[in-house]
Parts: structure tokens; C-alpha cells; sequence
């Protein structure tokens, strides 16, 4: 059977080995200690945070072929909320649960859906892939210098930035990878003891260093104590990356509280991640990174906007192509 390795253990990564398992014998590399990537939830106990991804929403068939499953199996459910707008700390609309499209969260938490993705697969985590050589065959070195060989394929589905840094330069679509810009952004994870009396649960911001304010708490399966995930614009992230990360957390601290009006400088738990690629800037022209002289290929939000479902379509649109070549 083809062997396929597969470096990263995202939505991407996850979705085409899903996708291929009935076709080659798959292996993925993750170079965190679990799966789900962008997609993910940190756990503070007793809180927990959707510190990545927050929802998403589909438009495509495959897509949403591919998650009725989850939703049959209450993996993935609806979150209705009652969401507002802000320009700058305007309040500038509201809106009834009844007028958003659906929006979709794992459950009990996003990396729900990556782990049930994972259940059956042969998954390497904690193992940061970072050599690829090609004599015959494909053969892949951890930077701890041990050696995974015998590889027909290689699937990268690292963002942008860091699948030019392991792929050749060589590979059919270097330049057009290479133009990949990504954006950053910080999430601010708040936990409380007490619930704070908000008129909405969610809530997007433009003109402000904020993006993003939600109760995390309020999705559905969530028994934990009341948390709030707020985060940063991205060009407030990209600004201040390598800035010290307690100043960071204080800025982001002080304008949540003065949006909402009450200071959550207060809650038990704050602390604050860093995602140096969270969001495209760019979008490339091509849609699929299929080398098929070299029998390596590249994947990601990056290919299709940068959103949970580009992340799958992106997937979904190459192992069409790969089983379209003979895979
Ligand atoms: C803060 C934030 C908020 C977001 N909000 C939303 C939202 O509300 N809705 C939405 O639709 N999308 C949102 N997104 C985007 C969404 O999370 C991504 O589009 C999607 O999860 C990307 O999946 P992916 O598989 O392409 O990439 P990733 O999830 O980044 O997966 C790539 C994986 O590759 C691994 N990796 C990288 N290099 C190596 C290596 N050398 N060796 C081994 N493993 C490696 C990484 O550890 C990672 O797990 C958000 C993203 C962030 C960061």
C-alpha cells in the first residue's frame, strides 16, 4: 500500500488522513504534545478555553458531508448567542440568535473534533519533523535526529511560513508558498468565580486593538465556570509579538475592561497566548500544492482563506487531485 506521512495534526492534516486511510497507509508527525493545532483547547483548571479557533461556519457540500457525522454524534454542535458589533467601543448592532448563520464548535471543547479525527490513525506527537530527504524513497528526521523512512509521499500541512523553512526548494510551488503572509494574533484567557452581567455572548470589534470578545463558557457542553476569550487584532499582534508578554496582557486587560465596563483585571485566571501565524494575509493563485514529479504536496487554511473550512476544503481539494493521479 502507498505509505503517506503527513506532518502536522491540524484540521488539514487530520481531514486528509481521514479522507485517504481506505487508499494508503497514512502516519502523521505533530510537533505539539496533542492534536488539533489552531483548533485546540487549553485546560487551566477549572477552565477551559478555545484559545484558537472560536466556531466556524460552512457554505461547502464536502464540508458539510464531512461533519454531519460529528453532528449525529453531538461532536460538533451549534452555539447560538446573542452577538453584537463594536467600532472602536461603539456599540454599533446587535443581533437575534435567529439572524446568524450557524456557527459550529466542538464539543466539549474545538479539539474535540480533532481527537475523534485522530482515533485510528498513526499519529507521532511531541515530534517536530525537521529534515526531508528523498533518495528512492521519502525519509523524514525529528529534531531529535531520529529517522522515519520509506515514505511514496509526503503531505506538509504546516502554516505558510513554516512549510517553506522544511520543504525544498525544489518543490513545484516553492515561490508561491514563499508568498504566503500570515498575521498573528494574541488570545487573552480570562477565568472567573462569578459570571459578569454582559448583554451578549459574543462580539466582534474593528478599529480597536480587540477582534474578538466571547463568553467561552456559554458554548454548548461546557460545564466549567464562567471564562471570557477575548483577542487581538492582528495588527496590534503583529506590532507587539516580541513585546514583553506581561505588557501585553495588561494592554489587552485594560481595553477589555474598558469596553465592557467592568474591570476583569479582577478574574482568578488571566493568562495570555501568542499565535505568530494565525490568519492569511495573502491568499495564493493556486488552490492545490501537488507535486507529483517529487510525490510531495503542501495544504492549509493558507490555500483557501484561512478559516476552519479552507483548512478542510484544502485538504479535501488535494486528495481529489492525488486520487486523480493514481495516488
Ligand atoms: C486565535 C485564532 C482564532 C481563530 N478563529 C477562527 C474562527 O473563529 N473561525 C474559523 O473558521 N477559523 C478561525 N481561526 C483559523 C483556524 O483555526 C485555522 O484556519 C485552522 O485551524 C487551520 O488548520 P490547519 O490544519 O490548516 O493548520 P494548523 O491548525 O495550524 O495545523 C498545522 C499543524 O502542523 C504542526 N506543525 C507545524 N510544523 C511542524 C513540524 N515541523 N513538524 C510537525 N508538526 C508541525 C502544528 O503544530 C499544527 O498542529 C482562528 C485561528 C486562530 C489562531
Amino acid at each position: 500500500m502507498t505509505k503517506i506521512a503527513i506532518i502536522g495534526a491540524g484540521l488539514s492534516g487530520l481531514s486528509a488522513a481521514h479522507l485517504l486511510k481506505q487508499h494508503a497507509d497514512i502516519t502523521i508527525f505533530e510537533k505539539a504534545r496533542g492534536v488539533g493545532g489552531r483548533m485546540s483547547t487549553r485546560r487551566a483548571e477549572p477552565y477551559f478555553f478555545d484559545h484558537g479557533a472560536q466556531y466556524f461556519t460552512v457554505r461547502a457540500k464536502p464540508f458539510q458531508a464531512f461533519i454531519q457525522p460529528l453532528i449525529d454524534q453531538h461532536i460538533i454542535q451549534t452555539w447560538q448567542t446573542r452577538y453584537v458589533k463594536f467600532f472602536g467601543d461603539q456599540l454599533i448592532e446587535s443581533q437575534n440568535d435567529d439572524d446568524q448563520q450557524s456557527r459550529y464548535v466542538g464539543v466539549p471543547g474545538m479539539n474535540s473534533i480533532a481527537k475523534h479525527l485522530a482515533q485510528d490513525t498513526a499519529i507521532h506527537i511531541n515530534t517536530r519533523i525537521a529534515r526531508l530527504e528523498q533518495q528512492d524513497k521519502w525519509q523524514l528526521t525529528d529534531e531529535q535526529g531520529n529517522k522515519y523512512d520509506n515514505f511514496d509521499w509526503v503531505i506538509c500541512t504546516a502554516p505558510a511560513p513554516q512549510a517553506v523553512e522544511l520543504l525544498p526548494k525544489t518543490f513545484a510551488y516553492y515561490d508561491e508558498l514563499k508568498a504566503v503572509k500570515m498575521r498573528a494574533c494574541f488570545s487573552l484567557m480570562l477565568g472567573f468565580d462569578t459570571p459578569l452581567p454582559l448583554d451578549f455572548e459574543s462580539a466582534h470589534l474593528t478599529h480597536s486593538d480587540l477582534s474578538w470578545i466571547a463568553v467561552n463558557s456559554h458554548k454548548p457542553g461546557r460545564d466549567e465556570p464562567y471564562t471570557l476569550m477575548v483577542h487581538s487584532s492582528a495588527a496590534y499582534a503583529d506590532a507587539h509579538f516580541y513585546a514583553d508578554r506581561d505588557m501585553v496582557m495588561d494592554h489587552l486587560i485594560s481595553e477589555t475592561s474598558r469596553i465592557l465596563g467592568h474591570d476583569v483585571s479582577l478574574a482568578q485566571y488571566k493568562t495570555v497566548h501568542g499565535w505568530l501565524y494565525a490568519n492569511n494575509a495573502t491568499q495564493p493563485e493556486s488552490a492545490v500544492f501537488l507535486d507529483t514529479q517529487q510525490q510531495l504536496a503542501a495544504c492549509g487554511d493558507w490555500c483557501l482563506g484561512g478559516r476552519v473550512e479552507g483548512a478542510f476544503m484544502a485538504a479535501f481539494n488535494l486528495v481529489t487531485k492525488l486520487k486523480a493521479v493514481g495516488l
